[in-house]
C-alpha cells in the first residue's frame, strides 16, 4: 500500500465508480473485491496485508512472476528514450521491428508477417478480419463463415465475444450469429461416455467436416482453436484431434488459426506449442499475455507469408488498404518488454524449467482425486484445472458443483493461495518460475481447502 491509502476508501472508491470484467451486476454496490497492492516472486498481497501464492499467475499471464527489475527497467528506459509514435501506414519503431523480428523467429515456418494490437481480443479480432479481407481480396467474398467451437474463449470484443462459446458468458450482449457456428467441446470428461477416445476423435473431426459441407465449402472462411481450451476448463482435447481437423480444413480451403493466447509464451514448454507439442502449423497464430509477462498489454497475430504475399503487389487491387490497428499496435514499451520477456525466458532456460515442473505439478494435483466432490483433474505442463463433480452427474454441471468451486475457491484464499474458480471447477496456471516445492505448498493448501469444503458440506 502507498502511504497514504486508506483501505476502507478505497472499498468505496471500487464499489461506486468501477465496472469490473465480469462483474455481477446484481451484486455491484455489495461486492468487496480484493484490492491486490503489492507482489514478488510468486506472490501477491492485498490491501490487508494478506500474502498468497499466485496460482493463476495474474490471469495466465505473470510468466516470470512479479517484481522482475528488468522489466520495470526496459519499460522506464523506452519510455525516456522514445515513449510513442504513430505505428500507421509507413511509420514504426524500433521495438516493434526487433520484436516482429524474433516472434517470426519463434513461430513456424513461414508463420513470418505480424500485426501487432493490444491484447488477445483484438487480436482475434483483427485475424478474423484479415481472413475476411483475404479471401474478398482474393475474388472469394462468400467464404465469410467462422467455425469455432462450444466451450471456447477467444475475448470480449464483438466478434471474439461472437466466436467464443462458453455457454454461461452468453448473457444479455448481442453476438454475431449470421456467419458464427459452433461446433462441440472436445471435453472427454464430460462428453466421452461408451466410447473409446479414438472414437470420440473420429466424431469431433467428421462434425467438423460435416459442418463444412452444411455451411458451402465455398463459404466457410477458417476454424479458429485453442490448442488446449483454457478458461473453457483446460480441455485437453484427444490425440490427434488438432492433426486430423487441420487435414479436413486443407482439404477445404479453411483456413486454420490456432488461438495460443494461454498455450504459448512458456506454459507448455515452447515459445509456441502449435508445432512441437500438437504437430500443427496453423495459418495464423494468436498471442497475447505471456508475450510481455502481463507487465504491459500487448497481443499479436503472426501470419504465414503465402497469405500476405497473396495479397500484396496486386495489380487489380485498388484501394489496398489493410485498414485495422489501434493507436497503441505494436506499442514501443510492450514491445521493448516483449523483447526483454523473450531474453529473460531464453536466458533463465523457462522452457525447459516448465518441461522439468510441469509433469511434476500434473502429477502433484492428481492427488486431489482421492476426494468424493472432484470428478477430474488434468492439465499439461503448468496449466490445469480441478473439477468438481458433486452429484456425479456425468453430462452437465449442476448448481451443486458450482457452489462447491467457489466455497474451495474461498478456503483457498483463506489459506493463502489463490486460484480461479469458473463455473464448476478451479483454473491453476502459476507463474512459470514456479519451484518444486512451491508446487507441494499449492498442492497441499489444494488439500486443506477441499476437505474443509467436504467436512462443511458433510460430503464424506
Ligand atoms: N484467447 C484466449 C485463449 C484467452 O484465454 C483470452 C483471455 O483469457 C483471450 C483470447 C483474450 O485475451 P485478452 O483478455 O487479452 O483480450
Amino acid at each position: 500500500m502507498r502511504p497514504n491509502d486508506d483501505v476502507d476508501d478505497l472499498v468505496h472508491k471500487d464499489s461506486t465508480y468501477l465496472l469490473h470484467p465480469w462483474a455481477d451486476l446484481n451484486q455491484i454496490k455489495t461486492t468487496s473485491s480484493l484490492i491486490i497492492s503489492q507482489a514478488e516472486g510468486m506472490y501477491v498481497c492485498d490491501s490487508e496485508g494478506n500474502r498468497f501464492l499466485d496460482g493463476i499467475a495474474g490471469m495466465w499471464c505473470v510468466n516470470l512472476g512479479y517484481g522482475v527489475s528488468a522489466l520495470a527497467d526496459c519499460m522506464h528506459e523506452q519510455a525516456m528514450r522514445m515513449p510513442y509514435y504513430s505505428p500507421f501506414g509507413a511509420m514504426t519503431s524500433i521495438p516493434a521491428c526487433v520484436l516482429a523480428e524474433k516472434l517470426a523467429e519463434l513461430a513456424p515456418r513461414s508463420l513470418n508477417r505480424v500485426h501487432f494490437t493490444n491484447s488477445g481480443s483484438t487480436a482475434v479480432d483483427s485475424a478474423l478480419r484479415f481472413v475476411q479481407y483475404y479471401f474478398n481480396a482474393t475474388g472469394k467474398p462468400n467464404k465469410k463463415h467462422i467455425i469455432s467451437r462450444i466451450d471456447a474463449y477467444h475475448g470480449s470484443t464483438y466478434l471474439a465475444a461472437s466466436v467464443s462459446g462458453k455457454r454461461r458468458d452468453k448473457s444479455y450482449f448481442n453476438y454475431e450469429k449470421n456467419f458464427v457456428h459452433h461446433i462441440s467441446s472436445p471435453n472427454c470428461y464430460r462428453y466421452c461416455k461408451g466410447i473409446t477416445t479414438n472414437e470420440f476423435c473420429d466424431q469431433l473431426v467428421t462434425e467438423l467436416e460435416d459442418k463444412i459441407i452444411a455451411i458451402g465449402p465455398e463459404n466457410v472462411a477458417c476454424f479458429i482453436a485453442e490448442p488446449i481450451l483454457a478458461s473453457g476448463g483446460v480441455i485437453i482435447p484427444p490425440a490427434e484431434y488438432h492433426q486430423r481437423t487441420l487435414a479436413v480444413c486443407r482439404q477445404y480451403n479453411v483456413l486454420y488459426i490456432s488461438d495460443e493466447v494461454v498455450t504459448g509464451f512458456g506454459r507448455l514448454g515452447h515459445f509456441f506449442s502449435s508445432e512441437p507439442h500438437f504437430n500443427i502449423v496453423p495459418d495464423i497464430l494468436i498471442t497475447a499475455k505471456g508475450l510481455t509477462s502481463g507487465y504491459q498489454p500487448l497481443g499479436a497475430i503472426i501470419i504465414d507469408d503465402a497469405l500476405v504475399s497473396a495479397i500484396s503487389h496486386q495489380s487489380n487491387l485498388h484501394d489496398n488498404f489493410f485498414t485495422n490497428g489501434y493507436t497503441y499496435s505494436g506499442h514501443p514499451i510492450a514491445c521493448n518488454v516483449a523483447i526483454k520477456t523473450i531474453e529473460l525466458m531464453q536466458e533463465k532456460k523457462i522452457c525447459e524449467h516448465v518441461k522439468s515442473v510441469g509433469p511434476y505439478f500434473i502429477k502433484q494435483l492428481e492427488t486431489l482425486l482421492q476426494y468424493s466432490i472432484v470428478g477430474d483433474v488434468r492439465g499439461d505442463h503448468l496449466m490445469a484445472c480441478i473439477e468438481y463433480n458433486v452429484s456425479s452427474s456425468e453430462i452437465e454441471p449442476t448448481d451443486a458443483d458450482i457452489a462447491i468451486a467457489q466455497k474451495v475457491d474461498q478456503y483457498c484464499q483463506r489459506y493463502g493461495l489463490l486460484v480461479r474458480a469458473i463455473v464448476d471447477l478451479c483454473d491453476l496456471s502459476p507463474p512459470l518460475i514456479i519451484t518444486k516445492e512451491e508446487i507441494e505448498q499449492l498442492v497441499a493448501n489444494m488439500h486443506r481447502a477441499i476437505k474443509a469444503v467436504q467436512s462443511e458440506c458433510n460430503i464424506k
